[in-house]
């Protein structure tokens, strides 16, 4: 017969070796009552998501964590979510679990705020950039999930893009502002998608000079980033000097100063040359 000791020792020997680096690991809270089907349908959407997202950029170096809430009887299966930064990084999901898996998979919102948790928390007067790299990642997490191809990423985009510059144009009183400020105003407003989706611009914009000027891109950017900074950058400047190191030209830096200082909504459709005096 092993005694109790024994088996306590062979317990933790078996918990050492089977347990994963808690560095890297998913946690999820069920903070309402949730049954056994439920559960496994929002584990596998959340799980999905956020192994789409390594796919693209790599590991994050901290544990993520989960929070479920119920909203039953919502008009959406994800009608609210926000992420909770500091010591705990996360995101709390509001979910109505009758939808099925399929309408989760096709939700932008885990996709957006899981994103978030790539770059650090920037403080509320830079909210449109990270509002705008959320937005920005979204459709690009989607694409890795496999739930729309490029040539629906690409619609969603210039469609996106197209109505915040529109709803923009019926905004006169903030033209002559540069985004960062008229980003303020557009929040005090509740006018959500315009600042969302110009501050998109700022990503969208230089993941196009990238492509056409380098061999990266955004992602591959953003990989080098969490794999050699995530871990210790805290500001936007931070950030900002951190790209700029990983495309070895002051391309992320050049581009802030431009919406500090040019009026009017970023430039849509056409890229504009971000570097003129850089070598291509
Ligand atoms: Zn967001």
């Amino acid at each position: 017969m092993v005694s109790p000791s024994r088996l306590t020792y062979l317990w933790l020997l078996l918990m050492l070796f089977a347990s994963p680096t808690p560095a890297k690991e998913l946690v999820l809270h069920w903070q309402d009552d949730f049954n056994r089907a439920e559960q496994e349908k929002l584990s596998r959407w959340i799980h999905a998501t956020d192994n789409a997202i390594t796919r693209l950029v790599g590991e994050l170096p901290f544990t993520r964590h989960i929070f479920f809430h119920r909203a039953d009887y919502a008009r959406e299966p994800v009608p609210w979510a926000h992420t909770q930064r500091g010591r705990i990084q996360g995101v709390h999901f509001y979910v109505d679990p009758a939808y099925p898996y399929e309408d989760f998979m096709s939700d932008w919102t885990a996709p957006h705020e899981l994103s978030h948790l790539l770059i650090p928390y920037l403080g509320e007067a830079h909210a449109w950039f990270a509002e705008g790299f959320a937005s920005f990642m979204q459709f690009q997490v989607m694409a890795a999930m496999g739930v729309i191809d490029q040539t629906e990423m690409q619609r969603r985009y210039e469609q996106r893009f197209a109505r915040a510059a529109r709803r923009f144009e019926e905004m006169p009183e903030l033209h002559h502002l540069p985004f960062t400020q008229a980003a303020l105003e557009l929040r005090l407003r509740r006018q959500y998608p315009t600042m969302y989706w110009g501050g998109a611009l700022y990503f969208w914009q230089i993941n196009g000079w990238l492509t056409r000027h380098t061999k990266r891109d955004m992602i591959s950017i953003l990989t080098e980033f969490i794999e050699c900074c995530r871990a210790n950058v805290r500001s936007l400047q931070g950030l900002v000097a951190s790209f700029d190191d990983a495309v070895q030209q002051p391309i992320f830096s050049s581009q802030l100063d431009t919406f500090r200082q040019q009026p009017g909504f970023p430039d849509y459709p056409k890229v504009p040359d971000l570097l003129p005096d850089a070598v291509n």
